[in-house]
């Protein structure tokens, strides 16, 4: 393979993608109820998923928040699958 001076370097196959999810894990500054069932609390210092929506965020509660990530596995590796073919 003959070197490319680096301004020419171009890959001919771009990266994988990542696909960025607006989701993240942080601990709850404060006490708060979960934003999916108000029955749940979150008390300050616990963990909890911040979903961006918009521009403000939504938290849950790590109950509600396993099951929505577990959902979203679940979504993920449907899609995998039907992109074998
Ligand atoms: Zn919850």
């Amino acid at each position: 393979m003959e070197s490319l001076p680096p301004s020419k370097v171009n890959c001919s196959m771009a990266r994988p993608k990542s696909l960025t999810l607006p989701l993240s894990v942080d601990r709850a500054l404060k006490g708060h109820a979960c934003q999916h069932n108000s029955n749940h609390s979150i008390a300050k210092g616990d963990l909890r998923l911040k979903v961006a929506v918009g521009r403000s965020y939504e938290h849950y509660c790590v109950t509600c928040a396993r099951a929505f990530v577990a959902q979203a596995i679940e979504r993920l590796q449907k899609l995998h699958t039907e992109l074998e073919g």
